[in-house]
């Protein structure tokens, strides 16, 4: 069973649309089951039904014409039960109803088993036989195994539309497909898409259209003339070195590229318009495809041998294509793994949204979205990348969603959206140099988090009073080896004078986790309970030491410099960072004759360790700063980065707020100054709950400040102390977030609620 099971697995893989899919399903179980029949019934939910969309044994011609409702015969009763029913006799059994169209009155045993994702019933997978036939467990859990599998390949069909498509091919409002990702940068914009693919990456090459076919079909021959004059080099050379048994496979590659084999193919695509790369990637991809669906270890094998054919023709197609000059004014930049190098290729002023299948938050192109301001959603994997050339899409940051083909309706709320967003930002402008007063004249301080040197400057023109989190991993990552001294001195220097006299909190590098730097990769299988942060400081004193000293030296002068260190999860930890830095300044000071004020150095507290240690941990800190970004990973143990369950991922949890409320009073018992620097600082909601908790100091990123301002200056503490006492007793952060809401939204501050009202 379990081998059946895999050639399922490879062949729905290497199938080349969902259809094909459907039909392999059916056709591989009732084969593997030896029974009389398989289908697939999927749920429609335009009209709350169960259409018949496979079938292997029923009349072929009721496929896509039979629709069931939930109380409709058996297939009802496994749907709505949530689980699967095995009958010897099923005409006996009250619910079995009959559809003629079907041809099924010939069966007469049934087990079916229903098809589920996250919780969703997305169909119903049904084997049946003419004789009397007990299905056993063994056949019963192979089913629920096959459902089980099925039901990803499923949930992703509907995700992307294909499936609301296939049930109701003339409705056009299943046009609009809607691809979830990890909202990174916040804001809206619709425009055309353009594919940013890297070099000789075969998935990467868009579905490009073209006039010139002749021009086509010559560069194809080029490139491949260009391949085969390599390889037979390489042969040539191999003489002596491999057997001829083992040359034989450089003929073989040479053979693949003639007209009657893959080169025949793709100059076919290539009629039918396309252009020759995409031609050659569309060919050379079925083909690996089908490779490794094969059974023979042998043959499967010989899948990468022609990925790597398909890699060596698509650089010389690559080498010819001329650098593309002329760009849409409202580019939607869209890419399978986009990086900062990306930005290279267009020209900035013209990108007005970000979209890449690969990617989370952390990564550097969400951090640069976010500094530059332009929208962006990282990790939207079912996004077709490659074929959305041309097409105009909307990306709403807020909402971490992109939708392709936008219906006029949904394209008119967007545009009414940015338009009132234009006024908001225009409007909130001239809060820049008001201070952050409540309602009740209680002073809070707004500081910023950075981390490149354009957020330092978007800060500084909105008011920013002090730097609380400036991220040193992100210049870290811009580069292809560790920074030196020198060239850490010189940014950190930067930051410190463009805030001067204002403070400074840099923190020490915080990598591992999802934030890898390219020249030191951590392979782990839990990175984020694993080396990251102060471990990893700790564990190469060589790296942290040359940071400290860095920081230290850059603030001789202006002496406005905090030291953060992040991750601490124990005492021992916080006293060992504490005494290097000592160390350092030591060094500096009395040994080299450097003029430096000893900084105040803090402590992060993100995780839940750190709550229950709050009071020691103060004690030995000139300050804390809160991480709720890690804080609220950590507590409800959520990947913070994971899609999948975003939806459990909230800082309005009970126990995240009795958490803070707790770090709150053991800091102040402490007389230890206490900020805090996560994401919910820079949330009007959060915002709001944190100076109720007791926080006076918020650092957000420089978009979100004057956000937070407006509210603010909106509302009294007293006002959000009351709510707090409200919230405080709620049972989940639903709850929570829809009292803060309701209650907050007054008609000055309502604009700013925008983002909630859409999750
Ligand atoms: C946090 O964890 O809340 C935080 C501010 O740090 P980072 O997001 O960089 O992990
Ligand atoms: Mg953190």
């Amino acid at each position: 069973m379990l081998d059946s099971l895999r050639t399922i697995v490879q062949q729905v893989n290497a199938a080349k649309d969902f259809s094909e899919v459907l039909r392999l399903i059916v056709h591989l179980v009732k084969q593997t089951m030896d029974t009389g029949m398989c289908s697939v019934y999927l749920y429609n939910p335009k009209d709350e039904n169960y259409a018949l969309m496979a079938t292997d044994g029923l009349n072929p011609d009721s496929v896509g014409k039979v629709f069931l409702s939930s109380k409709e015969g058996l297939v009802g009763l496994v749907a709505s039960r949530a689980e699967p029913i095995n009958l010897e006799e099923a005409e006996a059994h009250p619910n079995f109803s009959f559809v003629p169209e079907t041809g099924e009155q010939r069966f007469r045993s049934f087990l079916g088993a229903p098809i589920i994702h996250q919780r969703k019933v997305l169909g119903v997978l049904v084997v049946q036989q003419q004789e009397q036939r007990r299905f056993d467990e063994s056949e019963e859990s192979f089913l629920v195994t096959v459902s089980a599998q099925l039901a990803g390949v499923i949930a992703h069909a509907d995700a992307t539309g294909e499936l609301g498509r296939l049930i109701n091919p003339k409705d056009e409002s299943f046009f609009e497909r809607i691809y979830e990702g990890v909202a990174s940068a916040p804001g809206v914009a619709i425009g055309s898409v353009v594919v940013v693919a890297p070099p000789a990456d075969l998935k990467a090459v868009p579905i490009r259209k073209t006039d010139d076919v002749d021009a086509e079909r010559c560069l194809l021959r080029q490139a491949m003339e260009q391949t085969k004059r390599d390889i037979r080099a390489l042969d040539d050379s191999m003489v002596g070195k491999l057997s001829d048994e083992e040359r034989a496979l450089f003929d073989v590659y040479v053979r693949m590229l003639d007209d009657h084999a893959l080169g025949g193919e793709v100059v076919s695509l290539i009629d039918e318009g396309i252009t020759a790369q995409s031609a050659w990637a569309q060919v050379v991809l079925k083909h690996v495809r089908m490779f490794r669906s094969m059974k023979d270890a042998y043959l499967r094998e010989r899948a990468s041998d022609v990925e790597d054919l398909g890699h060596r023709v698509l650089a010389y197609l690559q080498q010819s294509e001329t650098k593309r000059t002329s760009f849409p004014d409202n580019m939607v930049m869209v890419g399978e793994e986009l990086s900062a190098a990306s930005f290279a290729d267009v020209p900035l002023e013209k990108v007005a949204a970000i979209a890449s299948v690969k990617g989370s938050r952390n990564s550097h192109m969400a951090i640069l979205g976010r500094a530059i301001g332009i929208p962006t959603v990282m990790g939207v994997v079912d996004l077709p990348w490659g074929g959305l050339e041309g097409e105009e899409v909307v990306v709403d940051g807020h909402n971490g969603q992109v939708v392709v083909c936008p219906s006029d309706e949904l394209r008119e709320a967007y545009s009414q959206q940015i338009y009132e967003e234009k006024l908001l930002a225009a409007d909130l402008e001239k809060l820049s140099d008001e201070p952050c007063i409540t309602a009740d004249e209680h002073k809070i301080s707004l500081w910023v988090n950075t981390g490149l040197r354009i957020d330092a400057m978007l800060s500084l023109d909105r008011g920013a009073e002090g730097v609380g989190l400036y991220r040193t991993e992100i210049p870290f990552l811009m580069l292809d080896r560790f920074p030196s001294e020198e060239e850490q001195r010189k940014a950190y220097r930067e930051q410190l004078e463009m805030f001067a006299p204002r403070t400074v909190t840099m923190r020490t590098l915080d990598i591992g986790g999802d934030k890898d730097l390219p020249y030191f990769p951590i392979d782990e299988e839990n990175p984020f309970l694993g080396w990251r942060g102060i471990r990893i400081c700790l564990d190469h004193p060589e790296i942290f030491l040359v940071q400290l000293r860095a920081m230290m030296r850059a603030s001789e002068g202006l002496n406005n410099l905090s030291i953060l260190l992040p991750m601490i999860s124990n005492m021992p930890e916080l006293e060992s960072a504490l005494e290097l830095v000592y160390q350092v300044y030591d060094e500096l000071t009395e040994e080299e004759g450097y003029q430096i004020e000893m900084p105040n150095v803090g402590a992060m507290i993100e995780l839940p360790a750190a709550v229950y240690q709050i009071r020691e941990l103060a004690r030995r800190v000139d300050f804390l700063s809160v991480g709720t970004n890690d804080l609220t990973q950590y507590l409800l143990a959520v990947d913070r980065n994971n899609p999948r369950v975003a939806g459990l991922y909230h800082t309005c949890h009970p126990s995240v707020l009795r958490a803070l409320w707790a770090i709150s009073e053991g800091a102040k018992e402490e007389n230890t100054p206490i900020s805090v620097c996560g994401e919910m600082a820079g949330d009007p909601i959060g915002a709001v709950l944190l100076i109720a908790l007791g926080f006076d100091v918020l650092s957000m990123s420089a978009t979100n400040l004057l956000k937070v301002k407006a509210i603010l200056r909106q509302v009294s503490l007293a006002e959000a102390k009351q709510l707090l006492e409200e919230v405080m007793v709620m049972p989940d952060a639903q709850s929570v977030s829809k009292h803060m809401e309701k209650a907050l939204k007054k008609p000055e501050v309502a604009g700013l609620f925008r983002r909630a009202e859409l999750d």
